[in-house]
């Protein structure tokens, strides 16, 4: 039984398609998401549907319950359920389980983050946040409004500084200079994206001159970003920072890191600080014969290797090996493909192994890695067909 439709639990399930095994994946989603390109469906560069593949489209040797796991009992081999659609419980045997959840996002604790900010991990996530960016045009243009007003109201603040920070800001970014410009040409000028960032640089998962350079890039394109600024308190209109300083919004998105979920907290297993589980170098959890861990909410390795897709979607494969044949397996290892990230304004950054560089060229290859990284041919061509709409007429400002 796989947990998690995800990059981890959908690539196992693809690669065990030869082995006669009897696997049942439960998921609440019937589809699974590609995330690196979440923050373009934000802006209408590429449609929702066009980075979703449904389960049952291709995974035909699966059997999917569309559920959620809320707890498992070890010593019965037994998983807890509860249905996406009508909220029925009910219990799953299994012989073997893999855990492949990933993981909530952080608030770090951070009062009113959760409740105020919009977060983006999810396609429900996506489409709110791109609503909302909407919402605060058609909430800015209206007669008699203050200029103060109209600022704050297209006050965009990005708190995180990460790659899904980063690629929110310039997404939006992108949106605002473009379609917004030309639908909004009074309110256009007076928007504005900020990036905030509690770190000294942006970005510090990449090497330093890509930081640096995104920082130039966003300066250029008019994306303010602040380093050193501790948010330590969000409210309904307004930012309050660890140095006291106060910003009002009109959209506050939350780009934290990750925390664990509740599941992963109730499994009783041992945990990293960072609350992920531990794994040994077989992706098997210590003392629960059967039970494997992956992806965002396992840690695996000393340092543990880092919450990415690369690494669930490797480690998915590592296990259809381990599970589909019976030969001795060697343990997972690892193989660093490298970063990518889209910057804004036709410009991306690649961090691979032996090179660093960034620009248009990083762009058109950051397009490249992503379309042929598209798990299924119809995403694929759903894709290229977006990009070449968003270009030849523009991307869709619909409200809806
Ligand atoms: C906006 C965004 C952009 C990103 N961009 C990149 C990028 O460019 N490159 C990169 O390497 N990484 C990127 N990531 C990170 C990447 O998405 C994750 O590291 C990866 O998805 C982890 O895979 P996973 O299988 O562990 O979890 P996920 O892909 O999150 O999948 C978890 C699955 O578990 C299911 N689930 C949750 N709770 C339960 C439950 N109780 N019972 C059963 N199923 C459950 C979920 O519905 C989901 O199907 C990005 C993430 C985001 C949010």
């Amino acid at each position: 039984m796989v947990l998690g439709s995800g990059f981890g639990g959908y690539s196992l399930i693809r690669h065990l398609r030869r082995a006669a095994l009897e696997i049942t994946l439960v998921s609440p989603r019937n589809y699974f998401l590609f995330t690196p390109l979440l923050p373009s469906a934000v802006s209408g560069s590429v449609e929702f549907r066009s980075i979703l593949e449904p389960v049952r489209r291709r995974q035909r040797h699966v059997r999917l319950l569309e559920a959620a796991a809320l707890g498992v009992d070890f010593e019965r081999r037994s998983v807890r359920c509860r249905s996406a659609v009508g909220a029925e419980e009910f219990d799953l045997a299994y012989d073997t389980l893999v855990v492949a959840i990933g993981a909530a996002v952080a608030d770090y604790g951070v009062s009113g983050a959760a409740r105020f900010a919009l977060p983006l991990a999810s396609v429900e996530d996506g489409r709110a946040l791109r609503r909302a960016v909407l919402e605060r045009f058609a909430g800015a243009d209206l007669p008699g409004l203050p200029l103060a007003e109209v600022e704050r109201r297209l006050r965009f603040v990005v708190v995180g500084g990460g790659p899904t920070g980063v690629e929110v800001a310039a997404e939006i970014q992108d949106l605002l200079r473009g379609e917004l410009a030309r639908s909004f040409p009074a309110l256009a000028p007076v928007a504005r994206v900020l990036l905030v960032e509690a770190g000294e640089r942006l970005l510090s998962g990449f090497g330093e001159a890509l930081s640096d350079y995104t920082r130039r890039v966003f300066q250029r394109s008019g994306i303010e970003v602040r380093t050193g600024s501790a948010v330590s308190r969000v409210e309904a209109a307004e930012i309050f920072f660890a140095d006291g300083r106060t910003l009002r919004y009109g959209l506050a998105i939350w780009a934290g890191g990750n925390a664990p979920l509740p599941l992963v907290e109730n499994l009783g297993l041992e945990t990293k600080p960072d609350g992920r589980i531990v794994v040994d170098r077989y992706l098997r959890v210590p003392a629960r014969a059967g039970v494997y861990a992956l992806g965002d909410c396992a840690a695996c390795g000393e340092p543990p290797l880092p919450a990415t897709a690369q690494v669930a979607q490797q480690q998915g494969r590592y296990l259809a090996d381990v599970l589909g044949s019976k030969r001795e397996m060697r343990p997972f290892g690892y193989r660093r493909m490298g970063m990518l990230a889209y910057i804004g304004a036709g410009r991306a950054l690649a961090d691979l192994p032996h090179v660093q560089w960034s620009g248009r060229s990083a762009w058109l290859f950051w397009r490249s890695v992503y379309l042929t990284r598209l798990v299924s041919p119809a995403n694929k061509v759903k894709v290229l067909f977006d990009w070449v709409k968003a270009r030849l007429f523009g991307r869709d400002l619909s409200r809806f």
